[in-house]
């Protein structure tokens, strides 16, 4: 059967790729330890489930208004404009099938195919986003955050990267894959260089805004470009309930965008998707209006992990880790290991072949870097959405199979 070029081309999802061969390497009964997946190990707190429960026992099962109905719009409309400043009517929000499709369909509206767009991407970056933006047929422009930057970008760099084809920017800050979040200052100095170019809109994907860590990086905060007044009318941002409120089996996700784009957003929606199941939007209320503790408790957690896993990935010979301050990953560069065979006779040359060879071997699940960009060819992403238990026995694991590479390292 006739596949299309573009989807062809497309490359399978790195981060869901090894959710799928740890899961796989388990059901041969192995014992393996999984950092794979950008998924958090707590359930749905209880009020929210019990929500969606009611309503769906009350009849809520029929199709919902194509962007979602009006309380939860109005919910996630006041959430962003008192949260992050966003000013938001319910008009303006579209609720997605997850965070993903909010960002395939702002992608697919701001991007002209053919016309030779560019959409800048700074990397390293969640492995979707490249696909996304070529699937909307623009060229991905990558803009490289150093490690002895913190793997932030600068706005200098930000600044080079413009030309007259960019017509937009994929931001996400706290970032997957790297675990930190951008100062509120550094976001600031980023959108005055975007200020001064009219024709760039901004999708900002703060799907880990809820996920920062002080303990770690005193002061830090997170910032939405869409509060600055200059780039409201060409922000479009894009949040879920995935990873804050542990709903990621639930689907959800949603956008506000400006009142022009929202409609063209919610006209595309109807083509594709329609609502979300009717019945999650009484959850999606109690969420946003009555979980800060449940969000709170996850967050502590999250932090006091993200200081561990710094401890124990310090303590692998070789690893490079920039301190975790935000979301749930650790992003080292293992690249001091490529050169050498893993005790089987493997050669270890690339992140991809130290990431399988490592399931493989030791049964410790990591997402290699390649798809994160150019720039993240040297690392591997750690998910630390796992108990602590697992995070010192997996890199415990992790530094025994390190260490017999070095015993067998070859020319
Ligand atoms: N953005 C980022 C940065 C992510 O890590 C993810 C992974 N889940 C998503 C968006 C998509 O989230 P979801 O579709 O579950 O809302
Ligand atoms: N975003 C999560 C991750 O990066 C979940 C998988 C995916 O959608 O990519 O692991």
């Amino acid at each position: 059967m006739f596949v299309s070029r573009r989807i062809a081309s497309m490359s399978e999802s790195a981060t869901l790729a090894v959710g799928a061969k740890a899961a796989a390497a388990r059901a041969k009964g192995h014992d393996v330890i999984a950092f794979a997946m950008g998924e958090p190990d707590f359930d749905t707190p209880e009020n929210i489930k019990r929500t969606a429960i009611t309503a769906l026992e009350r009849g809520m099962t029929k199709y919902a208004p194509t962007p979602g109905d009006k309380a939860a719009r109005e919910a996630i409309a006041r959430k962003l404009t008192q949260e992050n400043g966003v000013e938001t009517a319910f008009e303006q929000v579209t609720v997605t099938a997850g965070a993903k499709h909010a960002i395939y369909m702002a992608l697919q509206a701001i991007v002209e195919p053919g016309a030779g767009h560019e959409v800048l991407l700074p990397t390293p970056a969640w492995v979707s986003y490249k696909s996304l933006i070529e699937l909307a047929g623009a060229r991905c422009v990558e803009i490289p955050g150093a490690v002895a930057n913190g793997l932030r970008i600068t706005p200098e760099q930000l600044a080079e990267a413009i030309t007259p084809q960019t017509v937009g920017i994929v931001w996400n800050s706290p970032s997957n894959p790297c675990g930190t979040a951008y100062p509120a200052e550094e976001v600031r100095a980023l959108c005055a260089v975007l200020e001064r170019h009219e024709r760039i809109s901004i999708i900002s994907d703060e799907i880990y805004e809820k996920l920062i860590y002080p303990e770690v990086a005193p002061g830090l905060t997170h910032f939405s470009p869409g509060s600055v007044a200059s780039l409201r009318d060409r922000t479009i941002t894009i949040n879920g309930m995935s990873k804050s409120y542990a709903m990621t089996g639930w689907r959800i996700g949603y956008m506000a965008a400006p009142r022009a784009m929202a409609r063209e957003l919610i006209k595309l929606q109807g083509q594709m998707t329609n609502s979300i199941p009717s019945f999650f939007y009484p959850a999606i209320v109690e969420a946003l209006t009555n979980s800060a503790e449940g969000v709170e408790a996850m967050r502590a957690k999250f932090a006091a992990r993200a200081a561990l896993i710094k401890r124990e990935l310090d303590a692998v010979p070789g690893f490079v880790t920039v301190a975790p301050n935000a979301a749930f990953y650790a992003f080292p560069d293992v690249s001091a290991h490529f050169g050498k065979r893993t005790p089987r006779g493997t050669p270890i040359d690339s992140a991809q072949s130290f990431a399988d060879a490592l399931l493989d071997e030791a049964h410790v699940a990591v997402v290699p870097g390649e798809d994160f960009g150019a720039c993240a060819r040297g690392h591997v992403r750690l998910s630390f959405a796992c108990s602590d238990d697992a995070i010192v026995k997996g890199i415990g694991r992790l530094r025994g199979w390190v260490a017999s590479l070095d015993r067998q390292a070859s020319a």
